[in-house]
């Protein structure tokens, strides 16, 4: 009886639900891990740098030409 309720709190993977492994913690494998973090890196970096480039080439010649002076 103990042992199921220790089970059934203990922490899981995020990803696949398993139960995690002390290496790879919060996850249950690297593989888990890798897939966690190619989930956030793709969807924090995936839009904004190529539009934030374009626009940083347009405001940069301005403000170099008002710090000159
Ligand atoms: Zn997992």
């Amino acid at each position: 009886m103990n042992e199921i309720d220790r089970t059934l709190s203990a922490p899981r993977c995020p990803i696949c639900g398993k139960a995690r492994d002390e290496a790879f913690r919060p996850f249950c494998s690297k593989r888990c891990a890798d897939i966690d973090l190619n989930r956030w890196l793709s969807g924090v970096y995936a839009i904004p740098v190529k539009d934030d480039a374009d626009d940083e080439d347009g405001l940069r010649p301005a403000d170099n030409d008002n710090a000159e002076r």
